[in-house]
């Protein structure tokens, strides 16, 4: 790994340094008071930036199983802190770097170098767990109550700037770049002070959850030792980024005081980061490293599991399904063996087999999102797109500001041949996805379309006036 893992935890909000980050709109902070950020301000900021990183960022690792799995362990940590009722969205970047961050108003985002790097599944949530409770302990409402409103604008548009540095893969660019703002000095001070709390209230979290806290002086230890190697040649920012060894001494000293536990990693853990192998870099190469680890470990029903994805991604369907079927007979049942097995035989041009697949793991594992947009999306590939479209809407009653569900209802009525339906969906994958002017754009083909029915078009009508009244309304507030 070329770049130092320095970067672990950091917070990038504490650095007030305006950068240029062209290719990104800033978020549009509102009336956002100058003094302080209110929690549903804090939201607003999070919710503009997590609406741009999904929309534009190639790093946004868009796998919806690994997704749903970080927020299923993120929402049991922060079930059990100490403020319970915030709201918390945790997403993956692909980023082969050891980091995790808070955004305002709840996102927290992942590296999957994190969560390679992670040997156990507490060390995992060791990470969850400390930014976590940068967002319980508002710290980065307590910094941006420091700063004037220009200051928060600079911080907002720095943030962007990181991300999208990072999503050229140069994070420490802009971390260097924000160095010579020379504005680093005097946040350090609150950056010490919140990582500490961080650490403790995370800690808590940790042991409420019921995972192994030796997991975080652990976790952290490797880190900081793997930073030293990089040390001579990491810029300022990352050398007098806050002293781990202190931290680390606390939570050695935590942790002695705190019952032993021993806990086994979850199924879904060892999956994700076997999905992970086997979609990373080369296929030819993915297969080899999987092939090796299935050697060297047999029963390891996550290391067959990757095998087969990474033959099926080296288009060698066959192998994997030999693979794969051997794995779901010894193996308990998850909803990560299915959805595979499902894609194996729609690359064989079995869609049909794919959608029974699919039919009785959305029975037997009916919380999963995951196995819902595999199901419609093998229904639409299977000539089944009404049916796909049916349950779709289903879903939207309850989820209506899921972005994945109103794609999926898009390409339904696109297969379809209803053209109106098809747009007016699309239009709410880019109201989600934070682009009104997209969105309108949408519903007016969708009107021009001519194939909608009375009460299709007195909705697109009344969603368009609606469109372009939040749209006159952000336009004066710039
Ligand atoms: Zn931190």
């Amino acid at each position: 790994m070329r770049r130092p893992f320095a970067l672990l935890l950091s917070c990038a909000l504490a650095l007030p340094a305006p950068l240029s980050a062209q290719s990104y709109d800033l978020p549009d902070l509102g009336d956002v008071a100058a003094t302080e950020l209110s929690p549903a301000a804090e939201r607003r900021i999070g919710e503009e930036i997590i609406a741009q990183i999904r929309w534009r960022d190639a790093a946004y690792l868009d796998d919806p199983e690994i997704e749903e799995y970080v927020n299923r362990l993120g929402h049991r940590l922060a079930g059990v802190s100490n403020n319970p009722t915030q709201d918390f969205d945790f997403f993956v970047v692909r980023d082969p770097t050891l980091n995790a961050f808070a955004l305002p108003g709840g996102y927290i985002g992942v590296h999957t170098g994190l969560l390679l790097a992670a040997q156990t599944e507490s060390e995992f949530a060791s990470v969850l767990g400390h930014e976590i409770a940068h967002v319980t302990q508002r710290h980065i409402a307590q910094i941006v109550g420091k700063q004037s409103q220009s200051a928060m604008l600079m911080m907002a548009s720095l943030l962007v700037a990181v991300l999208a540095a990072r999503s050229n893969s140069d994070v420490s660019q802009a971390a260097i770049a924000a160095g010579q703002a020379g504005a680093i000095q005097s946040q350090l001070g609150y950056t010490r002070a919140f990582e500490r709390e961080a650490d403790r209230v995370g800690l808590e979290t940790l042991d409420k959850a019921g995972m192994d806290v030796r997991g975080m002086p652990s976790f952290f230890e490797r880190l900081q030792r793997n930073t030293r190697v990089y040390e001579n040649n990491a810029p300022a920012y990352l050398r007098t980024h806050p002293l781990t060894t202190e931290r680390i001494a606390d939570m050695e000293n935590r942790v002695t005081r705190m019952p032993y536990r021993q806990v086994l990693d979850s199924a879904d853990f060892r999956y994700a980061r076997a999905k992970l192998r086997a979609d990373a870099g080369q296929p030819a190469d993915a297969v080899r490293d999987l092939e090796s680890e299935v050697a060297r470990a047999p029963q390891a029903e996550e290391m067959a599991y990757g095998l087969a994805r990474a033959l099926l991604r080296a288009g060698r369907a066959d192998d994997a399904l030999v693979r794969l079927d051997a794995v779901r007979k010894r193996a308990p049942a998850s909803p990560w063996l299915e959805t595979l097995a499902a894609e194996i035989h729609i690359a064989r041009r079995d869609g049909a087999e794919a959608v029974r697949i699919l039919d009785a793991a959305r029975r037997q594992f009916p919380a999963s999102r995951s196995v819902a947009y595999a199901l419609a999306d093998a229904r639409i590939q299977a000539g089944q797109a009404g049916e796909a479209a049916k349950a779709v809407r289903r879903l939207l009653d309850d989820r209506s500001g899921d972005p994945r569900l109103w794609q999926l209802l898009s390409r339904a009525h696109a297969a379809l041949g209803e053209r109106s339906a098809q747009h007016r969906a699309q239009a709410e994958v880019y109201v989600l996805r934070g682009s009104l002017p997209a969105a309108i754009e949408q519903l007016e083909i969708a009107r021009k379309a001519g194939d909608g029915d009375f009460y299709l078009l007195s909705a697109v009508d009344a969603r368009l006036r609606e469109l372009q009244r939040s749209l006159q309304e952000a336009r004066r507030q710039q």
